[in-house]
């Protein structure tokens, strides 16, 4: 297994369906067993991003011996790490549809999804007869603040959280792999054209 190379080639499927858009996005891997992990650089085009555009980071963000900028976002990812333990690698998309979605749905606090075969896409859902609640955050530029809350939320909440979003802005889900993240991503996008079409059809 080869992290590295496998989120490279998962961020350019992402950066292909359009889900990270104008040097937009950012992406995470923790090899196992360590607390320090490698974060995307900041500003980079999903498009040409290559092994070499990680860099190291300790447990609370802070670069290792490197003088490059990680993502504007990286204490999010700092803050999944410390929540859930298994979890290796962190994948944030921004989408038309989520950053719609989640404006739409954002009074709610969450979206609610439930029946649909596809949930067990999501490691450890062997069922459609669940309900999953996605909760939805208010944007902020004060990364610090928002990963405060995000830990607060799962400790208080849901300490399976498998993914959330944020409003206006995108979703973050994880995984306990490279695959296994990619895949969230595409379950939680696939439901959210669900749920706008719905809304549409409805309307
Ligand atoms: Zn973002």
């Amino acid at each position: 297994m080869n992290q590295r190379a496998d989120i490279v080639k998962a961020i350019h499927f992402l950066h292909q369906k359009g889900w990270a858009p104008a040097t937009s996005s950012n992406y995470s891997f923790r090899e196992s067993g360590q607390s320090n992990f490698y974060v995307s650089q900041s500003g980079m085009d999903k498009g040409d991003f290559g092994e070499a555009h990680f860099l190291e980071v300790d447990a609370d963000g802070n670069p290792v011996n490197d003088s490059r900028k990680p993502s504007a976002e990286t204490l999010l990812h700092c803050a999944v790490y410390q929540l859930f333990p298994a979890v290796h690698c962190v994948l944030h998309t921004h989408t038309v549809l989520n950053t719609v979605v989640s404006q739409v749905f954002q009074e709610k606090g969450c979206l609610e999804l439930q029946d649909y075969e596809i949930l067990k896409g999501f490691s450890g859902i062997k069922t459609h007869e669940v309900s999953i609640k996605i909760p939805i955050f208010a944007n902020t530029q004060d990364i610090n603040a928002l990963s405060i809350e995000l830990v607060d939320f799962v400790r208080k909440n849901d300490p399976e959280l498998r993914a959330f979003l944020i409003a206006g802005h995108g979703m973050y889900t994880w995984g306990a792999t490279v695959a296994d993240a990619k895949r969230h991503v595409e379950v939680v996008e696939f439901l959210l054209e669900c749920e706008y079409l719905k809304l549409k059809l409805k309307a």
